[in-house]
């Protein structure tokens, strides 16, 4: 197959104007040489049930240079789902393996494997990339790669983001029938941190609907866990690895269901309700990776205006798919041009800095900040610090005179700069 047959469908998106591409699109094939040219290098971060799906939609959209990272082995009940691992893979690397799949398999692209922890890597490799696609399950990595991309962001003097310094990131996720597909373009685009309320903590059953009013199979299950282990076996740790334990705790619960006649309730449900697991499912993860490799390439040629910016997908009955325009948090620590945050003018600046830590949105995210306010610091740690420290006894409203001026907050805690913006408010007018 020559070049033209084989990218066909590629070309017809990238060749063709219409009323539905993205700003700036000039048509032509040198978006395609584009994008199988070294100048354009995706990230794909994870090669599990998302990330196979991800690296095998990036290379069949003609995209060449790819790498992926992940720090998983191949255990044997990834197989039903994660298409690029085989028997004789299991306990080989994911990254590894699922980039010499997709190398053989898709002639001329280039996969190149990193199996080890997204924390391990420097930020200059991550900023080496034209774009970041997440194909991860927790929430802890999501948001460390959203600081690192939010890392790279700079702003102008006129608290606009420098176009330069944007990383686009691409984020997918699955849980069960159910997904979402977002893009973030930092500085324009909510962060992951600005819409962390989208992954509120689990909610378990009400322990009287346990009790008095068991519905369901896994009311019945949760019943034997959470109500009859602590009676019958007081004292007595429960141990989700334990087989006797999840055999007890789901005879008792086949008991309660034929009790008050409900079905369904087997060994399997039994270690899924109790570890909290909810199954992967194949044919979620290729319509989640699809989108987001969709996504993807608008982003990089602009044939189409992308997604803006979070759509989520429910296949659990029938179908159905939302697409919802996210507002940015003016006060995220992580991507904000300027958190507001009122300061007595006459505090001194480390009275301020205490205001930093015990903030309760900022805090979390400092352990020994250093201030400084354009091009001087404040107070440094590190070679600086002796320099800086008669600061620490100075007046806020002597050392930034500006109601309104833009701080930079650096600390080992943070991926970036937060910024925060100081409003003397009423104290300056009294
Ligand atoms: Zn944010």
């Amino acid at each position: 197959m020559d070049d033209a047959e084989r990218w066909r469908d590629l070309d017809l998106l990238l060749t063709r104007a219409g009323r539905l591409v993205g700003p700036g699109f000039e048509p032509g094939p040198e978006l395609r040489e584009f994008l199988q040219s070294p100048d354009c290098r995706v990230l794909c971060v994870g090669a599990g049930g998302l990330g196979c799906e991800i690296l095998k939609d990036l290379a069949l959209s003609g995209v060449v240079h790819i790498d992926v990272i992940d720090m998983d082995t191949i255990d044997v009940s990834n197989l039903n789902r994660q298409f690029l691992f085989r028997m004789k893979d299991v306990g080989q690397p994911k990254a590894t393996v699922a980039a010499e799949r997709i190398n053989a398999r898709v002639p001329g692209v280039k996969v190149t494997p990193v199996f080890g922890r997204i924390e391990d890597q420097p930020a200059d490799w991550y900023r080496s990339f034209s774009l970041i696609i997440l194909g991860l399950d927790s929430l802890e990595a999501r948001r460390y790669m959203n600081s690192v991309v939010c890392g790279f962001l700079e702003y102008d003097d006129e608290g606009q983001p420098d176009q330069s310094t944007i990383k686009p990131m691409v984020d997918g996720g699955t849980e069960g029938f159910k997904g979402h597909a977002r893009v973030i373009l930092p500085g324009f685009t909510p962060c992951f941190e600005c819409t962390l309320w989208l992954f509120p903590p689990q909610t378990k059953f009400p322990l009287c609907t346990l009790a008095e009013t068991p519905r369901s199979p896994a009311h019945c299950i949760e019943y034997a866990h959470l109500i009859l282990w602590g009676q019958v076996r007081p004292g007595e740790e429960f141990d989700t690895d334990n087989e006797e334990h999840m055999k007890w705790v789901y005879e008792r619960a086949a008991e309660r269901a034929k009790q008050y006649g409900i079905q369904g309730v087997t060994f399997q449900l039994t270690q899924g309700v109790v570890k909290n697991i909810i199954p992967a499912i194949a044919s979620t993860n290729a319509i989640i990776s699809a989108q987001c490799v969709l996504e993807a390439l608008k982003t990089l040629t602009c044939f189409s205006t992308g997604l803006d910016n979070y759509m989520m997908y429910v296949g659990s009955s029938g179908l159905y798919s939302l697409t919802t325009k996210y507002d940015k948090d003016p006060a995220c620590p992580v991507c904000s041009p300027g958190v507001p945050l009122d300061v007595d003018p006459d505090a001194t600046l480390q009275q301020f800095i205490d205001q930093l830590l015990a903030d309760p949105s900022l805090g979390k995210h400092l352990s020994a900040p250093s201030v400084s306010y354009g091009s001087t610091n404040l107070y440094a740690h590190g070679i600086f610090e002796a320099d800086t420290r008669p600061n620490l006894s100075r007046r806020m409203g002597d050392l930034v005179a500006d109601d309104g001026a833009v701080l930079t907050v650096n600390d080992k805690r943070l991926r970036g700069p937060m910024r925060v913006k100081v409003r003397y408010g009423s104290a300056m007018r009294a």
